[in-house]
């Protein structure tokens, strides 16, 4: 089949012919009639199909097509075509599988955008029923009312499908106390690839084909009995092949509880080989009420791992999970400032390794007992004073995250050397824990590379990946490593394939585990099941060779294209050496995109950017659901582009549409664990797109609003005419592009930069004793200059001298700075630099003398911390950067110093509640603790920070009229209901567009923190 690249046409529509015109005949029938008899997502250009060439995992496959199902019975037509066409078909949930088990070729039909439904909740016998798309995280925060939960709680629970879950028999932290989810799921309705729809659930109920199937099974386990016996591992870890035990259990855990056989468990695992999922029904557990955490600080290694089995008997079944968290690990954790602080509250001096341990239930005091016998275990095992008890839940739940975040935290390493999973969880009975690991990493170093163990010490699966150049030495040293390593555990009596499944990574070990016989059962259970072989076929019957790099990310014909960039990537552009993690000096990684395309590829696709719960990664996303629009897809999309794998390279209109809906929160630069800083990229890659496209109008406008706001604000009547002619605003939209719908910032006379009020001068506050610069940015300074005068008064009350920043230009002394962020938003790098260079020239006599540069715009003021670093602009842009600190953030440092407390005393009290909305690049910066400790020196102020992704606005992307609807909506998500939930609460925003697109949703105005601390302020 041919599956070359194609361009992709401007219109969706359009696909379908455009695929039958480029591609092939198959590919254009499959296209067109997915679009005639379904409503569903029909994505057939060169980005979608490359977008789901991979999940988490080293491979790459190029699939023909992909369908987003828009109805449930959908899938069903959709194979059924396949089954026509004999086009191999791909289920999908979240993408997140680690052995590129969701990569193949043929149709992928993803299940996570609309097929996730809860379909039905009976409390009463505990169980529920629910289609495959539905994420862990989403389900869970349902039942959360309940009392109940679904415990298979992976890591990746945010993003993990029910489905995805079930096709690779998952298993979370706390798998000791509830098994894996094979333990778990009480039954599915499926589909054949021949059409037909059977019920999965217990076998002596069963009838017509789904009994035949189960007495099908059940000959092929007896006739294997002995087999059976002799090579299936004895662990509760074992994900590998096909469960043929279930006729003749050979987990350490049974399957059932009452020993009877459900047929459901013989589609878990089966990673969509067999049959395709309609819907699970799924055992729940009860909510535990109570919760303690033990962490085990062992100063060994070896001591740790040795520890795990007495640990594991302890608790009387309230033990839930024993968690390890090695040296490294911690390493890194306290170098990610969102986790350091965490960390240290877990760590008694300079641990080799920690283990958590959680022992769960409903008395809070008895599970205190049982702290206490794991403080006496390890008493007498010679480690006295090693426990840090966490009773509350708040510093547990810190903890977990980080845990949660292992694999991610690991992968934040740069250059081509990554951590690499093939052998990363094999399970060992825990007796054997220690000698194994020592053993593996010894393999590790004899070629050259070290592994980062963590996870769960409790059932013997230890998470390890070496770091491995799968570009240069790494598919042959993986081998190597895979070999030993399957050596190890075989002698140890462990299985290979703990946790991620066998997808095309562990396929060819199948046989090496069960032995011939009973692979050759399997073969027959695929036959049986799928006899057209359409379900991923090639996986776990007749599977590739893991180290087949054609089938790899990186393979052999990977190759990035040169190009300039505007901005500097150097810090990307490096080599690591696997066995210390050293990486060399920026710009010496031989990077054709100059740092560019290394920055991109540090995208792993582990999908964290598809959560929907805290955090702000990431908007378009949690609004659209589609993967073009996730942090993962833009990045995924740049990387095809700049590695020739998309026509056109950056300037392609499907890079283009990837980008579109990028707020350029810098969520991502937070939130992502590997650290993609997706709206820095955009500003790459508009300079790029500019350079062959020209710039539109409207980026024109908004971007010089700097450079012509002293001259529009003389004119404010006409300038205001838009706002008040509703003919001139459907004008205005046709011409620009700007929705009529939105009203724009109105002009004024007298504003800030025009006003009499003057500060000290800057030789005033080069001598001060307690000086301060504020810069005050374009639009606080035109449009809203009552912010800039309370910041103005708010510093002047605390006793500083306050020097207004501008410019020292000859060309335009006195006039107003700007940042060039206006310029940035549009990719117009050279301009923005040009802003910023006079900028940093005023302001860099202050930082050289330490005074810190206090601004009000988050947006404005941190690109001085951000952009203004890679622009070119040298060393004064470091100086300036190590003083430009946010309003908020001035006033917690200094109140911290004792230095506020003659603005304390002149605080009135709040008569209000206060609701807080952090800008997306405070928020990216962390800066939400200071800005609640200042609005918490208002005596009696009571502050409620509301969970909110971007406003929306973002910049100018609100106010465009073919982002509008997508504007409302990612305000709508959690924003604009929770201030309408508080009538009597004052809304504090301290982002320009924020407060105008809560002014827009709500009619209500919202305020800067420097407003508000000025309200309070004596008259
Ligand atoms: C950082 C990280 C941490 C992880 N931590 C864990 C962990 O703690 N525990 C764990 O077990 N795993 C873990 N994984 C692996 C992975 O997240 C899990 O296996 C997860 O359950 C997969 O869910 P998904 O929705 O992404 O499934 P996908 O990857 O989309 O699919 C998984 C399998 O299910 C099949 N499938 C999907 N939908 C259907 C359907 N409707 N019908 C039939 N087959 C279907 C697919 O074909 C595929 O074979 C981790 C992965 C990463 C990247
Ligand atoms: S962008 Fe970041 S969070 Fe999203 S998949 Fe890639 S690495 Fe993970
Ligand atoms: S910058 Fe924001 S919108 Fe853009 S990819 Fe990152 S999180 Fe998503």
């Amino acid at each position: 089949m041919n599956t070359s690249t194609v361009s992709a046409p401007n219109s969706a529509l359009e696909t379908y012919e455009h695929v039958a015109a480029a591609s092939n005949e198959v590919a254009g029938l499959l296209a067109k009639r997915l679009k005639s008899e379904t409503q569903g997502e029909v994505l057939f250009s060169a980005a979608d199909r490359g977008r789901y060439a991979t999940d988490a995992s080293i491979y790459q496959v190029t699939p023909l097509g992909v369908f987003v199902p828009k109805h449930p019975e959908e899938v069903a037509t959709a194979m059924a075509i396949c089954r026509d066409l004999k086009v191999p078909i791909v289920p999908r949930g979240g993408g997140t599988s680690q052995c590129g088990q969701t990569t193949g070729v043929g149709l992928v039909i993803d299940h996570s955008k609309h097929v996730r439904n809860i379909l039905n909740l009976d409390l009463q016998s505990g169980t529920v029923e629910v289609q495959p798309g539905i994420a862990l995280d989403a389900l869970n925060a349902s039942l959360k009312k309940h009392g109940v939960w679904f415990p298979v709680d992976v890591s990746t629970s945010a993003q993990a499908t029910l489905g995805g879950m079930a096709g690779n028999n998952s298993c979370g932290s706390r798998s000791i106390a509830y098994g894996n989810m094979v333990h778990n799921v009480l039954g599915a309705k499926a589909w054949l690839s021949n059409g037909e729809l059977l019920d999965f659930s217990q076998f002596e109920n069963s009838a017509g084909r789904a009994r035949q199937i189960g007495e099908f099974v059940k000959q092929l386990a007896l006739q294997h009995q002995a087999d059976l016996q002799s090579h299936w591992p004895k662990v509760l870890r074992r994900v590998a092949g096909y469960n043929l035990d279930i006729f003749d259990n050979q987990n350490v855990r049974p399957y059932t509880p009452d020993g009877k056989v459900n047929l459901s468990h013989l589609l878990v695992g089966s990673e969509g080989t067999l049959a395709m999922t309609q819907s699970l029904t799924l055992k729940l557990s009860e909510l535990p009420t109570s919760k303690v955490l033990g962490v085990v600080n062992f100063n060994s290694f070896y001591k740790a791992m040795d520890s795990a089995q007495h640990i594991a008997k302890l608790g009387s079944g309230t033990l839930t999970a024993v968690e390890l968290v090695d040296r490294t690990m911690i390493e890194l954790s306290l170098k990610i400032p969102a986790f350091a602080a965490t960390i240290r509250t877990a760590i008694i001096g300079d641990p080799e390794a920690i283990l958590l341990v959680e022992f769960v239930g409903s008395d809070k005091e008895k599970l205190k007992h049982e702290l206490k016998q794991l403080v006496a275990l390890m008493g007498d095992m010679g480690l006295p004073n090693s426990v840090v008890e966490m009773v509350d839940d708040a510093p547990q739940k810190n903890l977990w995250e980080v845990r949660k975040a292992g694999l991610n935290i690991m992968m934040s390493l740069k250059g081509d050397g990554k951590p690499v999973s093939f052998i990363e969880d094999c399970a060992v009975p825990l007796e054997h824990l220690a000698e194994y690991t020592d053993a593996l990493t010894q393999v590790f170093q004899k070629h050259g590379t070290k592994g980062t163990w963590y996870a769960h010490a409790s059932v013997g699966t230890l998470h390890v990946r070496p770091i491995l150049d799968m570009r240069r030495d790494g598919p042959q040293k993986m081998r190597a490593i895979a070999e030993e390593a399957s050596a190890l555990v075989r002698k140890y009596k462990g299985a290979y394939s703990g946790e991620h499944g066998d997808g095309l990574c562990r396929g060819e070990w199948i046989e090496w585990q069960f032995g011939p016989a009973i692979q050759q059962a399997f073969g027959q259970i695929k036959q049986h099941l799928d006899p057209l072989n359409l379900l991923s076929p090639n996986r776990m019957v007749n599977p590739p060779k893991m180290d087949d790099t054609s089938l790899m990310r990186f393979g052999n014909n990977y190759k990035i294209i040169p190009i300039q960039t505007a901005l500097n990537w150097s810090a990307w552009n490096v080599h690591n050496d696997a066995a210390t993690e050293q990486t060399t000096a920026p710009g010496t990684g031989q990077d054709p995109a100059q740092g560019l395309a290394k920055a991109v590829e540090m995208c792993n696709n582990n999908g964290t950017c598809r959560k929907f719960d805290a955090g702000t990664m990431c908007p378009s996303f949690r609004v659209t659901r589609d993967e073009v629009h996730a942090t993962r897809g833009r990045a995924n999309t740049l990387r095809l582009a700049l590695s020739g794998q998309l026509q056109g390279g950056l300037e392609s209109p499907e890079v283009k549409e990837a980008l579109d809906l990028c707020v350029g929160c810098k969520g991502c630069k937070r939130d992502c664990p590997t650290g993609v800083d997706m709206a820095r990229m955009k500003i790459e890659v508009q300079h790029h797109y500019n350079a062959k496209h020209g710039l539109p109008l409207k980026d024109t406008l908004i971007s010089n609003l700097p450079r012509y706001a002293h001259i529009a604000s003389q004119w404010p009547r006409l300038m205001n005419l838009r706002n008040r002619w509703p003919w001139l605003a459907r004008l205005a939209e046709s011409l620009t592009g700007l929705s009529a719908e939105r009203s724009w910032p109105e002009w004024k006379k007298e504003h800030f930069f025009n006003s009499q009020r003057v500060g000290a001068s800057a030789q005033e506050v080069l001598a001060a004793s307690k000086p301060v610069v504020l810069f005050v940015d374009t639009f606080n300074g035109y449009f809203e200059s009552e912010n800039a005068w309370a910041a103005f008064d708010v510093l002047s009350a605390a006793g500083y001298q306050v020097h207004i920043a501008s410019r020292t230009q000859q060309d335009a002394p006195g006039q107003h700075l700007c940042c060039g962020r206006t310029y940035l938003a549009s990719g117009q790098v050279s301009k923005a630099k040009e802003h910023a260079q006079a900028l940093l020239e005023a302001l860099l006599p202050f930082a050289q003398k330490g005074i810190a540069i206090v601004g009000l715009e988050p947006s404005c003021l941190l690109t001085l911390r951000d952009e203004s670093l890679v622009m070119g602009l040298g060393e004064m842009a470091d100086t300036v950067a190590a003083h430009a600190v946010l309003f908020e953030e001035f006033l917690a440092t200094e109140n911290k110093a004792g230095k506020l407390d003659a603005l304390k005393a002149q605080l009135t009290p709040a008569k209000k509640p206060i609701l807080l909305h952090g800008h997306c690049h405070q928020k990216a910066f962390g800066m939400m603790p200071s800005i609640t400790q200042v609005i918490q020196l208002i005596p009696q102020a009571k502050v409620d920070l509301i969970e909110s992704s971007c406003c929306g606005m973002a910049g100018s992307f609100g106010y465009e009229a073919s982002h509008l609807e997508v504007s409302k909506q990612m305000a709508e998500a959690s924003l604009l209901p929770s201030i309408r939930l508080q009538q009597d609460a004052c809304v504090v925003a301290d982002g320009t567009s924020c407060r105008h697109q809560i002014m827009d949703g709500t009619a209500r105005e919202a305020m800067h923190v420097a407003l508000l601390l000025a309200q309070h302020l004596p008259k």
